[in-house]
């Protein structure tokens, strides 16, 4: 759902946000985004194009079928890890996105930073892949139970941070 540009102050805001609930994957099937998420319109693709690809195969790797993914953060208008007068977060431009679990339809979950499956390799993999900054468990504390993911433009770095044991 498109939303009417969020004006913010102090460089926060987004001039072409929506509101996301699900994606509809290439399956046809529908997966929950829970709770909605508010991004900005490219970070919107970004991120359901990566949930379709990502949902495809860890259910053709027998994983099961997933149903839900939640959303621990997307639009906010806040400093780089919530420290006040620090250089702007990628989630205030809602150009960010943190994710904290993946729900299949036996009802099981998978959570990051709280369980060990070989599916982070995988979703590690294809998240490195596409966006320019990765943070994981294992980078710094503020990231030990979820995994950010944004689109910040860099010149030429990407950061990829998320250690799996
Ligand atoms: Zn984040």
């Amino acid at each position: 759902m498109n939303l009417p540009p969020i004006p913010g102050t102090g460089g926060c805001g987004v001039a072409s946000p929506v509101r996301i609930n699900g994606v509809k994957l290439s399956s046809g099937a529908k997966l929950k985004l829970t709770p909605d998420a508010v991004l900005n319109c490219d970070m919107a693709a970004e991120v359901a194009d990566f949930l379709d690809g990502e949902v495809a195969r860890i259910e053709a790797s027998g994983a099961g079928k997933i149903v839900e993914v939640q959303n621990a953060g997307s639009y906010e208008c806040r400093g780089t890890n919530r420290v006040v007068g620090a250089k702007l977060s990628e989630h205030a431009l809602g150009n960010a996105i943190d994710l904290r679990a993946f729900k299949f339809a036996d009802g099981h979950s998978i959570t990051i930073g709280a369980d060990r499956t070989p599916t982070w390799v995988g979703v590690k993999g294809a998240a490195c892949a596409r966006f320019k900054t990765v943070l994981g468990p294992g980078s710094d504390v503020e990231h030990k139970d979820h995994l950010h993911l944004d689109m910040r433009m860099r010149k030429s770095t990407t950061i990829c941070q998320w250690v799996l044991d």
